[in-house]
């Protein structure tokens, strides 16, 4: 009995010992994979630039090339825990914004120039200072200025019980902004919720019961109307599809407005 007890406990040393001998060799293995598809993955995106800024392909192959990046980028970090992943959130946060700045091929192709700048200039990650991020590039601020003040997306909505469309706006909750949509044209009015407008619908809200008639009509001539997650404006139906919209297309189209 004490034999037997004796051989597990040695093995299980032996065991442990292993795995603190080999831990620190596979995270380093683990790392450098990571960090080998990430530059691989960031050369993939650099070459895609060039091919389209040389019209070898299309903006709908760049998009498409731009989305599976993303999807690979998004798995890796997943997967992997040990690694800084400053510079993959960069590169997928580049490479979701320049799918979506391609996705409806805008004529002058501007986002093409700030991608190869910020490309070049060694973001995602900036070579000058390990700390700073891409949120701080020039090129990047110029890029999300073409587009939409909302950080986490937008969709358009159409409601399968009355064929009612209506685009909804997802914030994030850093853009002090909420925003309500044209029942004619669509278009979205973006609110301050911290400005004087604001202060003032609510107010008039809270005199009224409601905010029907408070917001100022559409140049269409149409009601601006506010609209509940998951429920269609018109009918109140549940039953809706949802595509992704592009925000870039919705700014050039100007379909858009600040209160
Ligand atoms: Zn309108
Ligand atoms: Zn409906």
């Amino acid at each position: 009995m004490f034999s037997l007890w004796g051989i597990a406990g040695a093995l299980l040393l032996i065991a442990l010992l292993l795995v603190i001998q080999i831990n620190p060799q596979r995270r380093r293995k683990r790392a450098d994979r990571f960090r080998n598809v990430y530059v691989f993955n960031k050369e993939r995106l650099a070459a895609a630039v060039t091919s389209l800024q040389r019209k070898e392909i299309s903006t709908a192959q760049f998009s498409q090339t731009c989305a599976e990046l993303r999807a690979l980028v998004r798995k890796l970090s997943l997967e992997d825990k040990q690694y800084d992943k400053q510079e993959a959130y960069d590169l997928f946060n580049l490479a979701g914004e320049l799918e979506e700045a391609s996705s409806y091929d805008p004529q002058d192709l501007f986002f093409l120039s700030h991608a190869a700048a910020l490309l070049q200039s060694g973001a995602p990650r900036m070579q000058l200072d390990a700390n700073r991020k891409m949120a701080e590039a020039k090129d990047w601020v110029a890029l999300r200025r073409r587009r939409l003040p909302i950080e986490e997306g937008l969709s358009e909505v159409r409601c399968k019980a009355c064929g009612f469309e209506h685009p909804e706006a997802h914030f994030n909750g850093f853009e002090d902004l909420t925003s309500a949509f044209c029942g004619s044209c669509q278009k979205i009015l973006f609110i301050e919720i911290h400005g004087e407008r604001w202060k003032q619908i609510k107010a008039q809200e809270k005199g009224q019961g409601s905010l029907d008639g408070l917001l100022p009509p559409c140049d269409c001539g149409g009601a601006f109307l506010f609209s509940m997650p998951g429920t269609c404006p018109k009918c109140g139906g549940k039953d809706l599809e949802t595509k992704k919209a592009s925000r870039y297309e919705w700014f050039e189209k100007g379909r858009y407005k600040m209160l």
